[in-house]
């Protein structure tokens, strides 16, 4: 009988765990399902350029598609339907629309949800930023002289920070913690950007969080955000910025640890239950390039390194073959642009502890002469590198470097 294969999200991570599959020789039947009502589209462009364009959304569609590699020609694809609920002992899916969809293997591929302050008002004026919905309607408000409030001064936040400043916005950045993107990068280099930021007239408070959000209610207006020191940013329009949740909910009632993501093993197998797998952003899996300790990584990278080493375990166990013996530990790479800046990442910056200057300097013209690059430590070993305005030709060999040191003291397989 021809197998099976359901694939639970239509985006980057989805599409590319069903081209693997084809690259691993599983010649079964497979299904996309997909709760947003476009084909796969690429995300990054939706806080830069996508925020600056002045098309239509099926013209920025066009230009953002993830075009599905002839090898899919036979996949089925059902869009703008949610899968409700799975019950993996009996192998079967529950769509939104009332459908039920039997398989043998299942990818989980749902990526996150944008994450909404649990504070009341100011609805129509309140966005987030996860999908092109999401970024078309934004972009629609972004006028001059709009007063933007964006609260969260994280790499989405201060994307969007800068993309509004551009449209000619004035622009406010609330956030808790010392500087911005500060937890992924450390307070130096975060420092340094917002020196960026600011030349640019964006203004940034730091340490400060949101208590209310100010508003008219008879006429539905906001004036703006009162915050935890009882001052007031006066805004046109709030951006939350404040992370994202796994979509993990449509799983649930299989005994399966929910906490963040879907927790899986060098495999990407769920729980180690065969057959059963997640990939990108929603997958929490040791990474033998750091250690043993289970991680999300949300970024651009992780949907094809976890599709390939997924779709691999899927291809094996519905072939009835042993599961691969090799290690996993891909190399973590990020980038972000901002103010026409590329910020570049290799590694776990994050999991260091002391951070030392590469090369260049951190002050922002050195940065935008001639480019600077950070060493992060974790002990004797450099667990990551943060480049700024650096050629791709000059972080290469810094990559390189990271990545060398992918197996001293690493753990997980
Ligand atoms: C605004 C923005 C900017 C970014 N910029 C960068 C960048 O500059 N550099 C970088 O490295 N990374 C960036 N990223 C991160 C990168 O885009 C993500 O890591 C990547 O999109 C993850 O892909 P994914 O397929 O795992 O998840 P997603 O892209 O989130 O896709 C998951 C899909 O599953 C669908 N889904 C959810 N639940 C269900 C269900 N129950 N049934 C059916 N379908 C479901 C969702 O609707 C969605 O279409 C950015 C992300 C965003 C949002």
């Amino acid at each position: 009988m021809r197998r099976h294969i359901l694939i639970v999200g239509a985006s980057l991570a989805g599409l590319r765990t069903a081209e693997q599959l084809r690259s691993f020789g599983f010649d079964g039947a497979v299904t996309l399902v997909g709760a947003e009502s476009y084909p796969p589209y690429n995300r990054p462009p939706l806080s830069k350029d996508v925020l600056l364009a002045s098309s239509d959304p099926a013209t920025a569609l066009a230009a953002l598609a993830l075009r599905p590699k002839e090898c899919l020609a036979d996949a089925a694809w059902k869009l703008g339907v949610a899968v409700q609920s799975v019950d993996l002992a009996a192998r079967t899916a529950k769509l939104a629309d009332g459908e039920a969809i039997a398989f043998d293997g299942l990818v989980a591929a749902t990526g996150l949800r944008a994450r909404r302050l649990p504070l009341p008002g100011g609805e129509r004026h309140r966005y987030t930023l996860r999908t092109l919905d999401d970024a078309i309607a934004l972009r629609a408000r972004l006028r001059p002289g709009v007063q933007v409030a964006v609260i969260g001064g994280g790499f989405v936040g201060c994307e969007v920070a800068a993309s509004a400043s551009r449209a000619g916005c004035a622009v406010t950045v609330i956030e808790p913690l010392a500087a911005p993107m500060q937890r992924a990068i450390g307070p130096e280099l975060g420092q340094a950007l917002q020196a960026l930021h600011e030349a640019a007239g964006t203004r940034f408070l730091l340490q400060r969080s949101v208590a209310a959000f100010e508003t008219d209610p008879r006429e539905g207006s906001l004036h703006g955000l009162r915050l935890d020191d009882g001052s007031l940013v006066a805004a046109d329009i709030v951006v939350e910025a404040v992370g994202s949740q796994p979509n993990v909910e449509w799983l649930g009632g299989n005994g399966l640890d929910l906490g963040d993501g879907f927790l899986c093993d060098h495999h990407l197998a769920i729980e180690g239950r065969a057959g059963v797998v997640a990939v990108g952003d929603v997958a929490r899996f040791p990474n033998g390039f750091a250690d043993a300790v289970p991680r999300r990584i949300e970024h651009w990278s992780i949907p094809a390194v976890t599709a390939r080493r997924a779709a691999d375990h899927l291809a094996r166990y519905l072939s009835g073959r042993r599961p691969s013996e090799e290690p996993f530990a891909p190399l973590p790479t990020f980038w972000s642009d901002q103010h026409g800046l590329r910020i570049q990442s290799a590694g776990m910056p994050s999991l260091g502890t002391r951070i030392e200057v590469l090369s260049g300097d951190l002050t922002p013209d050195a940065m935008r002469r001639s480019g600077m690059a950070l060493g992060y430590w974790r002990g004797d070993r450099l667990i990551g590198v943060v480049a700024v305005g650096l050629a791709p030709a000059q972080f290469v060999p810094l990559q390189a470097r990271v990545a060398a040191g992918a197996f001293e003291g690493g753990d997980a397989k």
